[in-house]
């Protein structure tokens, strides 16, 4: 609506302008084409009195057929017409007040006489009213035979200004009212797809997350249409994700939760031989022991999801970290007979972080390598240097991976190798963490198999310290 009026009012405004220009011009148009008709019907006048003026001149026609033709053409053109003797004295005039008198200073007049061209010149009347006034020479062989002067009331030009400005006054008021419907036109075309777009933002914030809009434009209104529409499913998609994810965090809680409720509700009866009593706390010991690190996992996930959690500024030897993460994990690599390798240069640069954020990366991708492969394979880590990145490098000869399982291993609690899940003991938070909190230090990882069968390879790029 604000728009609306602002279009209105600036349209307004650039047409007084305009007529205010355009008005100036019609007041000294109007003065000047009044005279220019004036000089006309001069001319006429002139022309018409010429065979009189010839005859009386030879004697032939009386002082009153002259003062017949004079008025009948005064009456013809609505004019006053006198006539002026070579001497400069009127001797015949339209209007009776118009005596005997000497006009031979009046400029029109002086200028006829000189016949040095036309000219006007607007003083009041005897009866003191403003009148334009001209004169022409009326002439046969170079003889002059009598000046006519013509005068008409100054107010006829009044009258056709006021004619003039009636006109415009009518075509701004006929081009306002355009101009308006437009601007009223234009305002509609812009708002009804922002009533819309508002009303499918009002049924989105309420939880429609279907709501789309129609794009039927191709300016910056269709432009802003389609960035909705890609907001919306942007929205649609993280809140599907919350969900599952929400979902698959209940499930994954529950299960060690049952198996621990039955267990402990076996051990209370007391009917239990010892043997499998022993067995009994032992799987509660180890379901509880996974809760522990599913809850963890995902403190430490919301953590670097919402940006709570801090960059470290620990100066670490990479060599030094491998060397102690492969120790840690060679009693599983022995035990599953595999060849674990570590492969590094004597000196690595130092790489700021938190020690604990860099373990939990290194040691998932580790024990995934290790756990995703059977016993007599090969694990291999190196580690190198490339362009201003720790290059971290795993690579075994495990299971690998499916093209298809691949694109979703970043996905929380997403498990490839489904019908193993609880023999293998993971939860699927592992690499959504390891990529968390790599990108938290603006790091890169990346999982590649060529297939099932195949091994897999895990690359990590940690930024060096710029120290
Ligand atoms: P967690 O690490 O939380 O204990 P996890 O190891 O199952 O559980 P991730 O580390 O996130 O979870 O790995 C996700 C899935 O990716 C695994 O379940 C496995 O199917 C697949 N995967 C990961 N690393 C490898 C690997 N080196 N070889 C084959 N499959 C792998
Ligand atoms: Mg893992």
């Amino acid at each position: 609506m604000r728009l609306i009026v602002t279009y209105v009012s600036l349209i307004l405004l650039g047409f007084v302008g305009l007529s205010l220009l355009a008005g100036n011009q019609i007041s000294a148009g109007a003065v000047e084409d009044f005279e220019r008709s004036l000089e006309t019907q001069a001319a006429l006048v002139a022309r018409n009195l010429r065979e009189p003026l010839e005859h009386f001149s030879e004697g032939e026609g009386s002082y009153s057929s002259m003062q017949t033709a004079v008025n009948s053409l005064a009456n013809d053109f609505n004019l006053q017409i006198t006539l002026v003797g070579p001497d400069g004295f009127a001797w015949l005039s339209s209007d009776d007040s118009v005596g005997n008198v000497n006009l031979g200073s009046d400029p029109e007049v002086v200028a006829a006489l000189d016949r040095s061209g036309i000219v006007f010149d607007t003083r009041n009347n005897e009866q003191n009213v403003p009148t334009i006034y001209t004169a022409v020479a009326v002439t046969e062989d170079g003889y002059l035979l009598s000046v006519v002067q013509v005068s008409a009331p100054a107010s006829a030009t009044a009258s056709v200004v006021n004619q003039r400005y009636l006109a415009l006054a009518a075509g701004v008021l006929g081009l306002t009212g355009l101009a308006v419907v437009a601007a009223l036109w234009l305002a509609a075309s812009f708002t009804r797809p922002l009533e819309g777009l508002q009303n499918s933002a009002m049924k989105l914030a309420a939880g429609d997350l279907t709501q789309r809009v129609r794009v039927d434009r191709q300016d910056e209104l269709g432009q802003l249409a389609e960035t909705f529409n890609h907001m919306a499913e942007q929205v649609e998609a993280m809140l599907l994700e919350q969900k599952a994810f929400a979902s698959n965090a209940s499930h994954e809680l529950r299960t060690p939760l049952t198996t621990i409720r039955l267990r402990s509700e076996a051990l209370r009866d007391g009917t239990l031989d010892e043997a499998t009593a022993q067995q009994y706390i032992a799987e509660i010991d180890d379901e509880v022991a996974r809760l522990g690190r599913l809850v963890n996992d995902l403190i430490q996930l919301s953590r670097f999801d919402s940006g709570r959690a801090e960059v470290g500024h620990e100066l670490i030897d990479p060599v030094r970290l491998g060397r102690s993460l492969c120790q840690q994990m060679e009693k599983t690599a022995v035990s599953k007979k595999i060849a674990l390798t570590f492969d590094a240069p004597n000196q690595l640069p130092a790489i700021q972080a938190n020690q604990s954020h860099l373990r939990i990366v290194l040691q998932n991708l580790l024990g995934n390598a290790i756990k995703y492969t059977p016993e007599g394979g090969r694990v291999t880590w190196q580690l190198s240097q490339e362009d201003g990145y720790l290059r971290s490098e795993i690579v075994d000869s495990g299971i690998g991976l499916d093209p298809e399982d691949a694109e979703h291993l970043f996905e929380r609690f997403y498990r490839a190798d489904k019908a193993h899940t609880r023999a293998t003991g993971g939860t699927g938070l592992g690499l959504p963490l390891a990529k968390s909190i790599v990108e938290f230090y603006h790091g890169k990882i990346q999982i590649q198999s060529d297939g099932l069968g195949q091994g897999t390879t895990a690359i990590v790029w940690w930024p060096l310290s710029k120290t």
